[in-house]
């Protein structure tokens, strides 16, 4: 009996001992995964509910590794946040995005998703500023997704750096809203320019009273704020028919547009041409 529990506990320890070996390993496959070209984007439309008119893009970062196969953002962006290559990998999506942004009609916005790594990162405003001059985008176009996660690290940093962010005119928004700790105090402490309501309240707005209830408590703390809101996770007819009728501005979801390469969405970023 003795040596079973010996046993266990060597099986334990090997087995940790592989799980930190496979995160190192993915660290450094992943410092290789710009220059070896692996990384990607995929785009998702943002939808006006009323019009059905797209109105933006979500960058969805895409890692496509040899062996690996296509490894999940929610796998691989926590690797990249702790070993601190987030940061150029943050970097390669700020500038990808802005490029491809730069040659779609220009009421088309883009929003791209910052880590709290990379906001906190010492040259984050001025790295956003020089990708905007080189690419030629408009800062207005430009929006970031920031969750609550990034913020409370240091409140006063983060603070400092959204408001010089919003000083160059690009805009910042709230996202995974309501499922952090603080939420209604963050959306007061910080310039919103608007709210993403998280998916997981989205997906159960049909079917359970208390996600309704939420939902629509969120949609008039928007009106109240001013601040658009948008709906994430959208994935059927009864639910974007309750973001409806609650005059939920914006939605996204798999009903509205799965996440693809651009040119699967040419007739949505054409630029109108003038007569
Ligand atoms: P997120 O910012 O909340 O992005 C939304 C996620 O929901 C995306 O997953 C998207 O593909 C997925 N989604 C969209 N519509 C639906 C739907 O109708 N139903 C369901 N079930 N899911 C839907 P994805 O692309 O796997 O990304 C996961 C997370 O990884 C993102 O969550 C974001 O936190 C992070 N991420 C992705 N790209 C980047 C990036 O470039 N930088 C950083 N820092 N994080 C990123
Ligand atoms: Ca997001
Ligand atoms: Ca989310
Ligand atoms: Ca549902």
């Amino acid at each position: 009996a003795k040596s079973d529990g010996r046993d266990t506990w060597r099986h334990f320890e090997k087995s940790m001992g592989q799980e930190v070996r496979s995160r190192r390993m993915m660290e450094h496959e992943l410092r290789y995964a710009i220059p070896r070209e692996e990384l990607s984007l995929a785009y998702q439309p943002q939808k006006k509910l009323d019009t059905g008119e797209t109105i933006g893009f979500e960058a969805l970062l895409r890692w496509s590794h040899p062996q690996r196969g296509n490894v999940s953002p929610a796998v691989f962006i926590p690797v990249a946040e702790e070993s601190g290559s987030i940061v150029t990998i943050g970097e390669w999506v700020l500038e990808r995005a802005c490029a491809d942004a730069a040659s779609w009609a220009d009421n088309i916005t883009v929003a791209v998703n910052v880590s709290a790594v990379q906001l906190h990162s010492p040259d984050f405003t001025r790295t956003v500023h020089e990708i905007l001059v080189r690419t030629g985008l408009a800062p207005h176009r430009l929006e970031i997704e920031i969750t609550e996660t990034a913020l409370v690290r240091d409140m006063n940093r983060a603070l400092t750096t959204l408001r010089q962010i919003k000083a160059l005119g690009v805009k910042v928004a709230m996202d995974d809203f309501g499922t952090g700790y603080s939420s209604l105090s963050n959306l007061r402490a910080f310039p919103f320019d608007k709210i993403k309501i998280d998916g997981s309240f989205i997906r159960s707005v049909d079917t359970n009273p208390q996600a309704a209830t939420i939902v629509k408590a969120v949609l008039g703390i928007g009106r109240g704020l001013g601040l658009p809101v948008l709906a994430e996770g959208v994935e059927t007819s009864a639910e974007l028919e309750f973001l409806s009728k609650e005059l939920c501005q914006i939605g996204q979801g798999y009903l509205l547009g799965r996440p693809g390469p651009i040119d699967r969405f040419a007739d949505q970023t054409a630029q109108n041409m003038p007569k």
